[in-house]
């Protein structure tokens, strides 16, 4: 596991930063800072827990334009989603400020005056991150369970250790006692040594298959608690539309934001066989008319040189196996990959199974309900997927048939709210995120009675 924790501008290939692995005894020392301070954490009124994650709420917002100049930098985002990403993660701790609260109150159960559901904490918990929302992704496993009671160790990705710092800053900055929020640059040996340690309680894990399946190894071996959200490969099903333009713009903002790389972007298109060339069509001219971000505008680079070796390779077996590359999909200097549409994938092709993380739109022509279905379901994942039409009722039937975490109908992959819970079944993991559900995952929900 090589280099260590580094900054590398995929827009230059500059590298700019880099930080030693922790040693072993930076790891025994962030558990012991971890269970010490979970006992007072846990002890602390709930009002007072809040209080300070209204503090951390304010300083995301407060600092969303630095924040987000880190993230720019670490892997690629332009400067406005980047600060729009620590404004939203202000809305998170927000809400779990305001509703967190309320969804952890004793239950009452129906039927035995004297009997309880408590929500309690359970100990330190492990975050493993990734790189392509640093700040979102953490903020949404810390929001709650920094409410709850829990304490967090938090390994980032490699690539951000910069935010991952200027995260467990702005923590101390907001009141965030010694030990309930600590930063550890670790190794993969290291996570492993931390979710076999009796002191951590529980694991949550965004990030691919390959690593989710080894810390849910680890996690299982020493019976922790984990959540898991993993990739995605979602379909967006257009039936019928009355505005085939504006139903393509849709469709390509969803699938282009973060450059394609968010678990839950819709790439697969799946598309009724009345409305595909026009459809196709208003890809391929937006696609077409992108240029490479300079200032605000344009498209970003990925996030990193592999990555987009890894996606053009994707889209080469592909086309040598005979699906039609109708624009972009050029490796230019460093990450920079220029958006593309893709037709005529088919089961032999890497494109079919796996996830293309990075902006390539992937079309499907179907000619029934049935077959749009079928197609959405073929693959291992399940974690989102939309069906579009004028028709309510026939888009209600087509997404409620769909074996997915979240189905929307006539509303594109929804990651934007806080409210709203987020995760998926199959090989896209277990355990959900965000919302009323997110804040139970990792609280024992104690059952009390007295006779
Ligand atoms: P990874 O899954 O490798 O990284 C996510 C996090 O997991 C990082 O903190 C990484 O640490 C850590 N990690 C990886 N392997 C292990 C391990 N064996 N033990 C402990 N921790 C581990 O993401 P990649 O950057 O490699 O992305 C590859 C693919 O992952 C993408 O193409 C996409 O399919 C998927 N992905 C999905 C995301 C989502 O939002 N669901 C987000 C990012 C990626 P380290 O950086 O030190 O390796």
């Amino acid at each position: 596991q090589t280099p260590p924790y580094q900054v590398t501008n995929p827009a230059t290939g500059a590298v700019l930063e880099t930080f030693p692995f922790a040693t072993d005894a930076e790891v025994e020392s962030a558990l012991a800072r971890a269970a010490a301070a979970y006992e007072t954490w846990r002890a602390t009124p709930i009002d007072e827990r809040v209080s300070v994650v209204k503090r951390v709420a304010a300083l995301f917002s407060e600092r969303s334009a630095e924040l987000g100049e880190l993230i720019t930098t670490e892997m690629g985002k332009s400067p406005a989603d980047a600060a729009g990403e620590a404004g939203f993660c202000a809305e998170i701790f927000g809400y779990y400020a305001d509703q967190g609260p309320g969804l952890l109150a004793d239950q009452p159960l129906p039927g035995h005056p004297g009997g309880r559901i408590e929500h309690l904490p359970i100990g330190p918990l492990l975050g493993v991150m990734p790189w392509n929302y640093p700040y979102y992704q953490v903020a949404r496993f810390a929001a709650p369970n920094l409410v709850a009671g829990n304490t967090i160790i938090l390994k980032h990705a490699e690539n951000c250790p910069t935010s991952a710092r200027a995260i467990a800053q702005l923590m101390a900055d907001a009141g965030v006692p010694d030990g309930v929020y600590v930063n550890l640059f670790a190794t993969h040996e290291q996570v492993a040594t931390m979710i076999a340690d009796p002191r951590v309680r529980g694991v949550s894990l965004t990030g691919s298959e390959r690593a989710g399946t080894a810390v849910a190894e680890a996690a299982g071996r020493h019976l922790k608690k984990v959540v898991l959200e993993l990739g995605g490969s979602d379909p967006y099903i257009v039936l019928d539309t009355d505005d085939v333009d504006a139903t393509a713009e849709t469709a390509w903002q969803t699938r282009i934001a973060n450059m394609g790389q968010a678990c839950n972007s819709n790439k697969r298109m799946i598309v009724m066989d009345e409305v595909y060339d026009d459809f196709v069509a208003g890809l391929v001219e937006r696609a077409s008319a992108m240029t490479p971000r300079t200032d605000a505008d344009g498209y970003s680079p990925m996030v990193s040189r592999k990555a987009a070796e890894g996606l053009l390779a994707q889209v080469r077996d592909a086309v040598d196996k005979g699906a039609t590359l109708h624009v972009g999909g050029e490796l230019g200097d460093h990450a920079w990959f220029s958006p593309a549409v893709l037709t005529g994938v088919t089961p032999e092709m890497r494109a079919w199974h796996e996830e293309l993380f990075g902006p390539v739109a992937v079309v499907y022509k179907v000619s029934t309900d049935d077959e749009a279905v079928e197609l959405a379901n073929a693959v291992d994942f399940g974690l989102g997927g939309a069906v579009w039409s004028t028709d309510e009722e026939r888009a209600t039937r087509v997404a409620q048939r769909l074996d997915v975490g979240m189905a929307n109908v006539n509303l594109p992959a929804a990651d934007g709210f806080a409210d709203v819970p987020f995760g998926g079944t199959k090989r896209s993991g277990f355990g959900r995120e965000l919302g009323p559900l997110g804040i139970g995952e990792f609280v024992n929900q104690r059952v009390f009675y007295v006779q």
